[in-house]
């Protein structure tokens, strides 16, 4: 993961950046694991404290004691991302010949 953390409010840092690897992932259909590319744009507010706004365009993130544990928010993201449906190569494959 790649990105800049620019402060824009005295409890909030934005992170923009980039996430991009490998990724073990379940097939939904088959239970395969087998191995996404990830690369994708992240743009996250990390909020110090409680976030009290909205925001549309951006997910937030609570942290406390002023301190922002990247390791974390990089797991979490990768939890996402395991959380999403995945179908593999081989099932997509037979979507294609019209086994439906
Ligand atoms: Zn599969």
């Amino acid at each position: 993961m790649e990105g800049d953390l620019t402060r824009t409010q005295q409890s909030l840092v934005d992170l923009k950046g980039r996430i991009h690897g490998k990724q073990e992932v379940e097939c939904i259909r088959c239970g395969e694991r087998f191995f996404v590319t990830i690369d994708e744009e992240l743009f996250l507010k990390l909020s110090d404290g409680v976030y009290r706004g909205f925001d549309e365009e951006a997910d937030v993130v609570e942290f406390y004691r002023g301190y922002i544990d990247l390791d974390e928010l990089i797991a979490s993201e990768s939890e996402s991302i395991k959380a999403d449906y995945h179908i593999c190569p081989k099932c997509k494959e037979g979507e294609k010949n019209g086994s439906s």
